[in-house]
């Protein structure tokens, strides 16, 4: 069956190692919107033992740690879904009040035009400071 993160990177690449990858998602009016992604085909959480589910967390909260560091958002949003594509993958979002759809998550209805913000450096900044951080 075909899979949309089996078949893609499902962004551009910041991170990989073996068992784990993280991309960052170019969307319109978001800046700092990851994904952390589980590099074989699982569908749940619990289908991974607990090593390799501590060591996603390690990577989603490293993540959310680089992003407040770098972007000093006003919230952080956490997300795993996977109804549409079922392959562990965590969304980790950050949000600003005047971004398009705060207080509402950003698949909600949208509140208003997003700030612009600068993002010229933003993807290579996140890419040095994951490398800095995360090991396989
Ligand atoms: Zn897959």
């Amino acid at each position: 069956m075909a899979c949309d993160l089996c078949d893609n990177t499902g962004g551009k690449l910041l991170w990989q190692g073996e068992r784990l990858r993280v991309v960052y998602i170019d969307e319109p009016g978001y800046v700092g919107y990851c994904r952390v992604i589980w590099q074989a085909h699982v569908a749940e959480m619990t289908d991974l033992d607990e090593v390799s589910r501590a060591h996603c967390m390690r990577v989603v909260f490293t993540v959310e740690s680089v992003l407040r560091d770098l972007l000093k958002p006003d919230k952080i949003n956490l997300a795993s879904l996977g109804n549409f594509t079922p392959h562990v993958h965590w969304h980790v979002i950050a949000r600003f009040r005047d971004d398009a759809h705060f207080p509402q998550a950003i698949w909600g209805e949208r509140q208003r035009e997003a700030t612009a913000r600068e993002t010229a450096d933003l993807a290579d900044n996140l890419a040095q400071a994951l490398s800095a951080r995360l090991r396989d």
